[in-house]
């Protein structure tokens, strides 16, 4: 293998139409009996541990993460099962077509970095029909940090390979940052609440305004063009 490319999930790969944010808010009403408890919280771009340690910590929930993650889990997933059908969501432009082009090059493996928790991220990439493009990622209960979670990620499938050969697709200065910080090449796409500027200025190595032309857009991910 010569290049490794993970992608980011949520406004990248794919808009939910919401289902992850309302699937999480609905866990959090069902375990603590608060109606949108993550309200103060951004999410763009967080992971989802982090997002829910705010959650617990602003509403003074006993016991924190560490007594109160399990079941918060099988809660969330309950509910955004459901929400995924709920809500209308869709691929970002040019998907399956970029996955599909880049699966199809020699040297070239697909993977995730992604701030959600690994059964959510497994449960939208089969919503939208395109799990099958992905075995193994960087997720979101590795890390309160976004840098720390595709750092472990990486070591743990990827450990051989040099940074300069691994590329991290997203749509926030989160996963510029997280790419930057462990000197991998950052690539952003502004198809979710920040514009091609402020990828650009938040050090993007390049940046894409969408994946539309997904021939393009495959040869610069992979490293032809
Ligand atoms: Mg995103």
């Amino acid at each position: 293998m010569t290049r490794l490319i993970l992608f980011d999930i949520d406004n990248t790969l794919l808009y939910t139409g919401g289902a992850g944010g309302l699937g999480m808010n609905l866990a959090f009403q069902e375990m603590f009996g608060i109606s949108d408890g993550f309200a103060n919280i951004e999410f763009s771009g967080r992971t989802d541990l982090y997002i829910l340690s705010e959650g617990l910590r602003q509403h003074g929930i006993r016991g924190g993460l560490e007594a109160n993650l399990k079941a918060f889990l099988r809660s969330y997933h309950r509910h955004l099962k459901r929400t995924l059908k709920e809500r209308n969501g869709h691929l970002q432009p040019g998907f399956p077509h970029l996955l599909e082009a880049l699966q199809q090059r020699n040297g070239v493996r697909l993977g995730l970095a992604t701030g959600n928790f690994s059964e959510a991220a497994w449960m939208k990439l089969e919503h939208y029909g395109i799990r099958q493009y992905f075995r193994d990622g960087a997720f979101g209960e590795e890390s309160l940090d976004r840098a720390e979670l595709v750092r472990a990620g990486i070591q743990r499938f990827a450990g051989h390979l040099s940074p300069s050969d691994v590329v991290v697709v997203g749509d926030t200065p989160h996963d510029v940052s997280a790419a930057l910080a462990n000197r991998l090449i950052a690539v952003g796409v502004a198809t979710g609440t920040y514009t091609f500027d402020q990828l650009r200025d938040s050090g993007a190595d390049v940046v894409f305004h969408d994946f539309a032309d997904s021939q393009d857009a495959a040869a610069i991910l992979a490293g032809e063009a």
